[in-house]
């Protein structure tokens, strides 16, 4: 990476058609990087097997490109690039995995579901946060070489470190966690699957993202994100959560409140520059009453720092034609 070099992306989980929320952060991304002369990446987010298709993957692709929010790499060549993958990225996942279990980072726990479930119970009778106790943090090399000859399943768990931590949000100021009640988490599962949140910090990372412009439902994620970009002694990126969108009574947005992926609006005849300018203004504006933007005009205004903090109102009655 060149030093100071604007790298964002978007990170969908095809799990569905795309959303106007999910279309306003690709948008939001897209402008960042466009403003700052810099790439915009995109990434697949399909770990979860069971809910991810590619048909939802086409789906998001299709859906971007009549936005108008081209990426910048991938697999592929001539410029015609794919999307980066997660599900294509295992052993990536898995090299980082071994290198913090080397470095103490990690440790390999031996407890079984059961055992788990017990351990909750015990920290809710004694009014504890039911996080893990610790029970294989501090194992003896003996303990550990003993459970592995057994052949007992076990789950790579990140050893949280005390204290607080702060993260200075572009756009929500300054962020801060109480460690304690986080327990040491699950990095990797038993059958060697990595978890959500471990393998966005190895592609945030690897693939060297400056920048971290996603929805603020993600808060709790970043917390263990920013813990393991610390153990892998990668610089951090910056953050910057985009509050939600509600509906217009002021509920979190949902199918009930009507059309609400960018297909429905596409099979409607919305133009997509209409679209794409109701998504900006979405807790966007320039500071003038200006309300009527090109996706080039965007580019040349966006400023993330004029994102709002709370929450913006969709009300698609207010999304006009436009020609
Ligand atoms: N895959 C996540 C989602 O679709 C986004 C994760 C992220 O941006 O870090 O909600």
């Amino acid at each position: 990476n060149v030093e100071g070099e604007v790298r964002v992306r978007f990170a969908p989980s095809p799990t569905g058609n795309l959303h106007v929320g999910g279309a306003r952060t690709a948008l939001f991304n897209y402008l960042f990087a466009r403003s700052k002369g810099g790439k915009f990446v995109l990434r697949i987010e399909d770990t979860d097997l069971e809910r991810s298709s590619r048909e939802s993957e086409e789906a998001v692709l299709r859906d971007l490109s009549w936005l108008g929010l081209n990426w910048d790499e991938g697999p592929g060549v001539g410029g015609d690039y794919g999307p980066y993958r997660q599900s294509e990225r295992n052993s990536l996942y898995k090299q980082y995995a071994e290198k913090l279990l080397e470095s103490g980072h990690v440790y390999r726990c031996f407890c079984s579901n059961e055992e788990l479930e017990k351990m909750k119970e015990i920290a809710k009778l004694k009014q504890l946060p039911p996080v893990y106790n610790g029970k294989w943090a501090s194992a003896t090399d003996e303990e550990v070489q003993e459970q592995m000859e057994n052949g007992t399943p076990y789950t790579y768990r990140f050893r949280v470190p005390k204290g607080s931590l702060k993260i200075n949000d572009l756009i929500r100021g300054e962020v801060s966690w109480n460690l304690e009640t986080l327990g040491d988490f699950v990095i990797m599962r038993s059958n060697g699957q990595p978890v959500y949140n471990f393998c966005v910090t190895v592609d945030d990372a690897t693939m060297a993202i400056s920048h971290v412009i996603r929805a603020e439902e993600h808060l709790p994620n970043t917390l263990r994100q920013a813990l393991i970009y610390k153990s892998l002694g990668f610089n951090m990126p910056y953050f910057a959560h985009v509050s939600l969108i509600l509906a217009p009574d002021r509920s979190k947005l949902s199918k009930r409140h009507g059309a609400t992926s960018v297909g429905q609006f596409r099979e409607m005849g919305y133009l997509p520059q209409a679209m794409v300018n109701y998504l900006a203004l979405l807790g966007w504006g320039d500071g003038t009453e200006n309300e009527f933007f090109t996706l080039e005009q965007l580019v040349e205004k966006f400023s993330i720092t004029r994102v709002n903090k709370s929450g913006a109102v969709f009300d698609s009655t207010k999304l006009r034609w436009m020609n």
